[in-house]
């Protein structure tokens, strides 16, 4: 399953941004996925949770933004939001388009859980 590889790649990314020896929760991962990314997201949550559960990860949130797909026209260099994956320029009708947005899929901010708050 393609959310499965992509579930166990963000957790090592949150691992590796752990500080050492941090022993304190991680709350919530907000990700950024264009909607080209070909990415589920109630998918890529199930299988986070699956990966995650009874290690320290374990309830850790994944927040997705969604990316709508952009591009911008070569012939006219117009900007414009592609839908329903028509690639043609609004302006001049050229199909001739560079993707600018929505093919991303990358992890933007980690929060951890403060000690305090863990540990009243
Ligand atoms: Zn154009």
């Amino acid at each position: 399953m393609h959310e499965l590889s992509i579930a166990q790649g963000i957790a090592e990314i949150v691992e590796h941004h752990l500080p050492p020896g941090d022993r304190r929760r991680v709350r919530v991962v907000r990700l950024t996925v264009g909607e080209m990314a070909g990415v589920v997201a109630d998918s890529l949550e199930f299988c986070f949770n699956a990966i995650t559960a009874g290690t320290h990860l374990e309830g850790t949130v994944l927040e997705i933004a969604h990316v709508h797909v952009a591009a911008t026209c070569r012939e006219c260099g117009t900007a414009f939001a592609v839908q329903d994956s028509l690639f043609r320029c609004p302006d001049c009708g050229s199909v001739n388009v560079a993707l600018t947005a929505g093919q991303e899929l990358q992890v933007n901010e980690i929060e951890l859980v403060d000690e305090a708050e863990e540990d009243p």
